[in-house]
C-alpha cells in the first residue's frame, strides 16, 4: 500500500518539464486560471498595461497570446484582445469608446446584434445611434458628438461593399474612431490597416473568429485588433474590468485551423463564384449579390480595395416578388446539402432567409424588392450545390 497522503501531494506536484529541444507542430496548450509567479520579484515587477502580462488566466496565457499575435499579423495590426464571441468583441468596442451623450454611426446593413446592443446603450446611457447608407458615404455626417464609426466590408447579408476610403477620410477629418467588422475580409481580402495608395487605416478591427478562423462551425470567439497602443490600452482596461476571456482549449483549436484558413477561404470564394454564374441565369431571382458581380452594390469599391480579387463564400439572392414567404420556406426546406442555420465559414453549406423590409431603416433602392436568401458556401463540390438549389427551386411553384 502506498502512503496515500504522499501520493496525493505527488500527484499535484508532478513536474514534467519538456526539455528545450522538444517541439511539436502545434504549440503547447496552457490552461490557466492561476498563473504561478516564480518569485515575489515577478509579482511586483509586472504592470497591468503590459500586453503580455502573465498574472492571471483572464489576462492571457502563452496560448492566447500566440493566437493574438498571429491574428494581429494576419490583419496587419499590432495588438489583439480575444473575446468569447464575435458579438462580445463588438460590445467591447462599443463599451470602451462610447460614453453618455456620444454619437455612434452604423451602416444600415450592420450585423443585427450590434445595433441591438447599441439601442440598449442608447436607452440606458443616452448614446445616440445614427444610421448611414452603406453605399453612400455622403450619408455619414459626423457631428462634434460623434465618437465611433462602424464599418462592414462587405455587409454580411446584402453584401454591399462601402466606399471605405471616403468613409475613413471623413472620419479621420472629424477625429472619429473607426471600427471595422472584418469578419467577411478575414484579413485576407484586404489589409484594413493599409488601404489603397493613400495607406488609409481603420483604427480597430473586430473579427468573428467563429467564422473562417475556426472553420469548423463549432467554436465561438472574437478578436479586437489595433495598431495604436493608446487605443489598445483603453480596450485592454475594459476587457480586464469585464473579465472578458477565452478558454485555452478553444484557442488551441483556432491556432490549429489558422494555417489552412487562406486555402479554405479561397476555395469557398471560388465555389461561390461558380454558383453566382449559375444563379444569375435562373429566372426566379431578380438580383444576385456577391461583391465580385457588377450587379452587386458597391462592386466598384470592392474592385478598388480587394486588389487580389478575394471575395469570400457568401452569396445572397433576391427572389422575384411574386414568390411569397410560404414559397421561400418551401424552397429552403427542400434543400438537402444547404442546412438551415446561422453563421458561415465551416465545411457545410448553410442557408438563411431574410425579409429586408423588417431589417432596414433607410430606403434600399439599390436592392430589388423581394425576399432574400443567403447561401454560405461550404467545402462541398459546387456542382452538387447547384443541383441541390435546382431541385429545391421546383418547390417554388
Ligand atoms: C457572426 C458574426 C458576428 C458575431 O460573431 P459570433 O461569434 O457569432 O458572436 C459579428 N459580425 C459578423 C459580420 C458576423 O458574421
Amino acid at each position: 500500500m502506498s502512503d496515500n497522503k504522499k501520493t496525493q501531494t505527488a500527484l499535484i506536484h508532478a513536474p514534467r518539464n519538456a526539455p528545450q529541444y522538444i517541439h511539436s507542430i502545434q504549440p503547447p496548450l496552457f490552461r490557466a486560471s492561476t498563473i504561478i509567479f516564480p518569485s515575489t520579484a515577478h509579482l511586483f515587477d509586472r504592470h497591468w498595461s503590459d500586453p503580455y502580462d502573465y498574472s492571471y488566466g483572464t489576462h492571457g496565457t502563452p496560448t492566447t497570446f500566440t493566437l493574438g499575435d498571429q491574428l494581429a499579423q494576419l490583419e496587419g495590426g499590432q495588438f489583439c484582445l480575444l473575446a468569447p464571441s464575435g458579438l462580445s468583441a463588438i460590445n467591447l468596442v462599443n463599451s470602451t469608446f462610447l460614453s453618455q451623450g456620444d454619437e455612434v454611426w452604423v451602416p444600415d446593413n450592420v450585423y443585427g446584434p450590434n445595433i441591438e446592443h447599441l439601442k440598449n446603450l442608447q436607452q440606458r446611457y443616452g448614446i445616440h445611434v445614427r444610421i448611414y447608407n452603406p453605399i453612400d458615404a455622403d450619408s455619414f455626417v459626423p457631428s462634434a458628438a460623434t465618437k465611433l464609426l462602424w464599418l462592414e466590408a462587405a455587409g454580411s447579408i446584402t453584401l454591399e461593399f462601402p466606399d471605405l476610403k471616403a468613409l475613413l477620410k471623413k472620419a479621420q477629418a472629424a477625429q472619429v474612431i473607426t471600427a471595422l467588422d472584418n469578419t467577411w475580409g478575414a484579413g485576407l481580402a484586404f489589409n484594413a490597416f493599409d488601404i489603397g495608395d493613400e495607406h488609409l487605416s481603420v483604427d480597430v478591427t473586430v473579427h468573428a473568429l467563429t467564422k473562417y478562423p475556426s472553420g469548423g462551425g463549432d467554436i465561438l470567439m472574437g478578436s479586437v485588433i489595433t495598431r495604436s497602443k493608446a487605443l489598445h490600452d483603453r480596450l485592454f482596461k475594459i476587457h480586464a474590468n469585464q473579465g472578458i476571456c477565452v478558454s485555452g482549449d478553444d484557442t488551441a483549436q483556432i491556432i490549429r485551423s489558422l494555417p489552412h484558413m487562406a486555402l479554405r477561404y479561397q476555395q469557398q470564394a471560388d465555389h461561390a463564384r461558380t454558383l453566382t454564374t449559375w444563379l444569375q441565369q435562373q429566372t426566379q431571382f431578380t438580383q444576385v449579390l456577391h461583391p465580385s458581380l457588377a450587379s452587386s452594390p458597391g462592386h466598384i469599391y470592392w474592385k478598388e480595395i480587394c486588389t487580389t480579387g478575394q471575395s469570400a463564400g457568401l452569396v445572397s439572392v433576391i427572389f422575384d416578388s411574386k414568390y411569397d414567404l410560404a414559397a421561400i420556406r418551401r424552397f429552403c426546406d427542400a434543400l438537402t446539402l444547404f442546412k438551415l442555420g446561422f453563421s458561415w465559414g465551416g465545411p457545410m453549406s448553410l442557408v438563411m432567409l431574410y425579409d429586408l423590409k423588417q431589417m432596414r431603416q433607410l430606403d434600399t433602392t439599390h436592392l430589388q424588392q423581394g425576399l432574400l436568401v443567403r447561401f454560405c458556401i461550404g467545402l462541398e463540390h459546387p456542382q452538387d450545390l447547384i443541383q441541390d438549389i435546382q431541385n429545391a427551386l421546383q418547390q417554388l411553384e
